[in-house]
């Protein structure tokens, strides 16, 4: 390309400086890796303060302006440093706190033992989010003394316990964190070899049901047949949440269609632990399905359970339903949908109420613009492969909370992780060859936001 911005020198040399950047980028990866900083409650909450002042550290030592700032939740770190007069500024995210480990038994190594096997390093955090930390110092490393843009970094401290305090701590620390471009590394790559941009997620609401027909439980052999006990209208409301095909059946939902990649039912089996046997629902490719329809899912019931039922005419009973929302989805808009269609769909004239639980809004970029050419070439320049587009069916709060906060901003959704790496679950894992993809795309990203013309 002659009308690039970088010369093929400039690009090997960053990433050559990279590569040489990569024994200490591991070495502080593995120690943060050690700090057990699960931000659950139930958790001892040391950890996640010792997570954040070691982060601290490490940002100090590059030069940047430091604080730890808590509103309300966990403690977040923020660090600055100005890049040359009138260059942009790239706001750097990543979290530092971590999920439950679940049973050690799981778990081929210690999780809070860093070990590498295979070319991954495991370990809890390894990958989420402790190596988004190290690719932002990475960059950082690759400048250092001459940073070609002005850098923040956020590290948040309770992404994982879906970042309760991130609206108040934008609110109050909003000015701080004002960017040109913001890259937000907690998402995923499409697979080992292929890079991608994460441009979609779906929004969330959650809803809690309760069908009520009796005022008090009755004898099932009494009355049963013609007075109705409260699952039997709640099943037909449960089950008109779906058509036939399996699709989302509640009125006035958006959908929206996934970009043309290549996904087949085996991967998708695969993936998922889907059994022999059982369908694959819905219709549309499978990635529209997983990235940008809606769902609904039955996530927990109250009712007698098995154990402790007796012969009775249930009164009351409830169930809680997850709807994920296609990308440009209102929560409030599908709320509405929501509630006209389970008065539409109970039964028998049975008393129904349902209140929202949670809710959230997915996330949809305009992915054009000179920051976004510029992160595909930078991608390209690291893995010698252009990047794909892809959605991610689950919701990431934040995102959308700094979609809203800073509109003007281009924000890259970027990620450590690729398919096999576990994120939340046992044996979670970094792919090492594609970390260092990661630290040197994100250096020549920084690279090359600087080098725009202004
Ligand atoms: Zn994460």
């Amino acid at each position: 390309m002659t009308d690039d911005v970088l010369t093929a020198d400039q690009i090997a040399d960053l990433k050559s400086t990279v590569a040489g950047l990569m024994p200490g980028i591991r070495a502080d990866l593995e120690a943060l890796t050690r700090i057990p900083s699960i931000s659950l409650d139930a958790f001892d909450q040391a950890h996640v303060e010792a997570s954040a002042e070691a982060t601290a550290e490490l940002l100090r030592a590059e030069g940047l302006d430091v604080e730890i700032v808590r509103e309300g939740g966990r403690p977040a770190v923020i660090g600055h440093i100005d890049g040359p007069a009138g260059a942009p500024t790239v706001m750097l995210y990543a979290h530092h706190d971590v999920q439950p480990t679940g049973s050690d038994d799981l778990w081929d190594s210690p999780p809070f033992e860093p070990t590498e096997r295979d070319g991954r390093l495991y370990g809890r955090g390894a990958a989420d989010d402790k190596a988004g930390i190290m690719a932002h110092l990475a960059a950082l490393r690759a400048h250092r003394g001459s940073l070609p843009v002005g850098v923040t970094v956020f590290v948040e401290g309770e992404e994982e316990i879906g970042s309760d305090s991130l609206p108040t701590i934008l609110e109050r620390h909003g000015e701080k964190l004002r960017a040109d471009a913001i890259v937000l590394a907690d998402s995923t790559n499409w697979a080992i070899g292929e890079p991608a941009l994460t441009t979609t997620l779906r929004g969330l609401i959650r809803v809690v049901i309760t069908v009520t027909t009796l005022d008090h439980g009755i004898h099932s052999g009494m009355f049963g047949g013609a007075v109705p006990d409260a699952m039997m209208p709640m099943v037909r409301l449960l089950a008109s949440l779906h058509d036939d095909s399996g699709d989302v059946a509640i009125e006035g939902l958006r959908s929206g269609v996934a970009s043309d990649l290549d996904y087949d039912e085996a991967r998708l089996r695969e993936e998922s632990g889907l059994l022999d046997g059982v369908d694959v629902v819905g219709t549309g490719s499978l990635l529209t399905r997983i990235w940008n329809k809606p769902t609904a899912t039955v996530i927990g019931i109250d009712a007698p359970s098995v154990a402790t039922s007796s012969n009775t005419l249930v009164p009351s009973v409830s169930a809680k339903v997850s709807i994920r929302l296609a990308p440009d989805e209102d929560p409030q808009e599908a709320w509405a949908a929501v509630q006209a269609h389970i008065a539409k769909h109970t039964p028998w004239g049975a008393k129904v109420e349902v209140h929202l639980d949670d809710q959230g809004a997915g996330f949809a970029a305009d992915a054009r613009g000179p920051v976004y050419d510029q992160a595909r070439a930078a991608f390209t320049d690291a893995w010698g492969v252009e990047p794909v587009d892809i959605g991610v069916g689950g919701s990431i709060p934040f995102v959308a909370a700094f979609a809203e906060r800073f509109p003007e901003a281009a924000i890259l959704v970027t990620g450590v992780e690729d398919p096999d790496a576990r994120a939340h679950g046992a044996n979670e894992s970094l792919h090492l060859g594609e970390f260092q993809r990661v630290c040197e795309a994100e250096a020549l990203l920084l690279a090359r936001v600087g080098a725009l013309p202004r």
